[in-house]
């Protein structure tokens, strides 16, 4: 194990010359006790509804030595994913390649450019990411619950490599800038935002790619059949959300959809559309059930 020091303005670079438009740095110190309490709080109000792993792993979720013994520092990154072009009725971040093999290559490279070992992290692991990238200066958790970064808003994908080095410098944390904004949760129409709270059992993004089982009769999906924006979309901090990578992109094969075409989609054309694509984690039948919940094709 190299036990030496990084540092952390080549770190940056090093991740800016990856893609990441945001790199920050942070001693890799237990989760103070009022993010612990704060989770836990959610949890036991069933906020997470069908994510059972979330009440896993407590331990290495809270203490990032118990995830990765020897851990010093960690690294947090942001990629973005804004596509230019959306297709209607999928979210923003589907629209092109599965963000877990982008993100988790880009990581690779970093760990092997600024000479570190450890281990990467997207959205894999008991991570509490959104902790991590505001503990690393990155931004500050918004009311919609996303992390919004400065001049950049919330389209960005998450990765954390936990690095056995010392820092020459860290970061500090941001402080939350929403003010008396509240136009998240006036555009959510499932009344799932509380403030800096979400309750998924009532969120479409959840119930769209999650969930299994039928829907709330109360929540209706209306034009999304995958994922859902709108909170995102409702931030003033969005309008300066930089354009994704290529990989992020929609294909025009998917630009070109009708609204017919979906309700008839085979497993085959599903195949076709969305090849190493973050939608697989609904899978075909799942895609299916959400269209058929969709009133207006
Ligand atoms: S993703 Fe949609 S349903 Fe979920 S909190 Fe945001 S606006 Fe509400
Ligand atoms: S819409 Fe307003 S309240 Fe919600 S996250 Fe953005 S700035 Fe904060």
């Amino acid at each position: 194990m190299n036990s030496g020091c990084l540092n952390s303005e080549t770190v940056k670079a090093k991740a800016r010359s990856l893609g990441f438009v945001a790199c920050g740095l942070a001693p890799a110190l237990p989760l103070p006790a009022v993010v612990r309490e704060r989770y836990r709080r959610w949890i036991a109000g069933g906020c997470h509804a069908g994510m059972s792993y979330l009440e896993r792993n407590e331990r290495l979720r809270y203490n990032p030595d118990a995830l990765v013994p020897g851990v010093r520092t960690v690294i947090s990154v942001a990629l973005p994913y804004r596509p230019l072009r959306q297709a209607a009725g999928i979210s923003m971040y589907a629209q092109g390649q599965d963000y877990h093999l982008v993100v988790r290559q880009r990581l690779r490279r970093l760990m092997q450019e600024i000479g570190a070992t450890g281990r990467c992290f997207t959205d894999t692991a008991p991570v509490l990411e959104k902790y991590w990238a505001w503990r690393c200066g990155l931004g500050w958790q918004g009311r919609h619950t996303q992390l919004i970064l400065p001049g950049m808003g919330s389209t960005h994908f998450l990765g954390e490599l936990f690095v056995h080095q010392r820092s020459d410098q860290y970061d500090f944390p941001l402080s939350p800038c929403c003010g008396s904004c509240r136009r998240c949760q006036e555009a959510c129409p499932a009344g799932a935002l509380a403030d800096k709270c979400l309750d998924a059992r009532r969120c479409i993004s959840y119930l769209t790619i999650e969930h299994r089982g039928p829907f709330p009769p109360d929540v209706a999906l209306e034009d999304t059949f995958y994922g859902c924006d709108r909170c995102l979309k409702a931030c003033p901090y969005m309008k300066q959300a930089p354009v994704g990578l290529p990989e992020f992109q929609p294909s025009d094969r998917l630009l070109a959809m009708q609204p017919h075409q979906w309700k008839q989609l085979t497993e085959e054309q599903y195949g076709q559309l969305f090849p190493q694509s973050a939608i697989e984690r609904a899978g075909y039948q799942g895609l299916m059930r959400n269209i058929a919940q969709l009133d207006r094709l």
